[in-house]
């Protein structure tokens, strides 16, 4: 196992699980910028440093309760012999939310240490002793942080220089401005549907007219984060004004 820093990008995944990596990172964008060197990952098992026989990493928690709790000695182990770990972060329902915002500050980061949850957790002391960074994918529970890395993971390669073509995608996508992306469509531009409906394309869309095409996805965005969003898009009007 390499802990050079292979590629612009690194990723050091801290699991019980290496084999679930790349997992679906290994395929179409992802995929092809790995094998680019656009970013590298790679893993390490905090069971190779556990001491006793049985090679533990959890245990019950003090104070009684369902579930295992992983070990800090164990952890502390294995974060210590794989230094320098870069932003350190654990993946956990009581972090801060996963936003585009903090994706996007992400990928300034050279290098990641992202430490997966399973069971109940991780002991707290490991977390204070090492001033982890908890990241939340959203209000429920999943059971293990993997599948959480992989998800922050894959929002972060997608905007890393040269994966996606054409990097204007990226300025009108959803939640960039506080606003959620317009609807798009394409060929063809009468489709008949299941039911036998005619569905035509906005005839704005086909007009050639770029202005009245930009002002149309514009309104589009506003309408659908306001009626879907009202959160975000209370932000965006305090930003339009304040731009004003
Ligand atoms: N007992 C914990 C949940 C443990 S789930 C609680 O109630 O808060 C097991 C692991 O899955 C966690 O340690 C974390 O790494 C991961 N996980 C679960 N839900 C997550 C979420 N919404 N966002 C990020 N990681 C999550």
């Amino acid at each position: 196992m390499t802990l050079r820093h292979t590629a612009p990008f690194h990723a050091h995944i801290v699991t019980l699980f290496p084999e679930m990596f790349p997992g679906f990172l290994g395929q179409s964008l992802s995929g092809k910028a790995l094998e680019r060197g656009i970013w590298s990952f790679d893993t390490v098992n905090p069971r190779a440093y556990a001491t006793d026989l049985h090679k533990t990493v959890d245990d019950a928690p003090f104070g009684g309760g369902a579930g295992m709790v992983m070990k800090p000695d164990v952890l502390s182990k294995t974060l210590e012999a794989h230094k320098p770990l870069g932003r350190f972060i654990y993946m956990s329902p009581r972090g801060k939310p996963l936003t585009q915002a903090l994706v996007q500050e992400l990928t300034q980061a050279p290098r990641l240490t992202i430490l997966c949850g399973r069971y109940e957790g991780v002991d707290q002391r490991l977390l204070d002793a090492y001033g982890a960074e908890e990241i939340s994918l959203g209000d429920y529970v999943l059971s293990g942080g993997e599948q959480a890395a992989m998800i922050l993971l894959d929002a972060v390669i997608r905007l890393l220089p040269d994966v996606v073509g054409n990097m204007e995608t990226h300025s009108e996508e959803s939640f960039t401005r506080h606003l959620l992306e317009y609807p798009h469509y394409t060929r063809p531009a009468e489709w008949q549907d299941a039911e036998g409906v005619i569905r035509k394309v906005p005839e704005v869309l086909t007009s050639g007219h770029h202005a009245k095409v930009e002002a149309w996805r514009r309104a589009e965005s506003e309408r659908l984060t306001a009626e879907r969003r009202p959160d975000l898009f209370a932000k965006y009007l305090e930003i339009s004004k304040k731009s004003e």
